[in-house]
């Protein structure tokens, strides 16, 4: 079992960030073949997808739904002001799981790992924990 971590610094208040070169580092540094990526995002307010990483508009599309789902304006209780930035970690979710195949991620011909940000700019850190072999 291996774990590690990988940074991102955050330019925007909401964006997806590409993390799929340096999750497959971490996995060839491992020295994995075979086995299992799980990934944890631990942050309140930004989270983990896995979606469409060729055509940019898929992200631009994901945020501007989000944005209408989850209104920045709405009486929120919450004092620090950025209720709508830990709603949307809840939708979208703080884990994923990928199968690592010849020593890299398995994913589908379209798909990419995004660290998505709701309340930056900032720095993250994307846990990451290899089982296998
Ligand atoms: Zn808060």
């Amino acid at each position: 079992m291996l774990t590690g971590t990988v940074t991102v610094t955050t330019s925007a208040k909401i964006e997806l960030i590409d993390v799929t070169t340096q999750i497959n580092k971490a996995i060839k540094n491992s020295g994995c073949k075979e086995g299992i990526c799980y990934l944890f995002n631990p942050h309140t307010t930004s989270a983990i997808t896995i979606n469409e990483g060729v055509d940019p508009h898929v992200r631009e599309d994901l945020i501007a739904t989000l944005k209408k789902i989850v209104p920045s304006n709405l009486n929120y209780k919450h004092l620090e002001g950025n209720s709508a930035a830990h709603i949307m970690t809840t939708l979208v979710g703080s884990s994923g799981i990928v199968f690592i195949t010849d020593g890299s991620v398995n994913l589908g011909t379209w798909q990419r790992i995004f660290l998505c940000e709701f309340d930056g700019p900032r720095e993250r850190t994307m846990k990451w924990r290899i089982l296998g072999a």
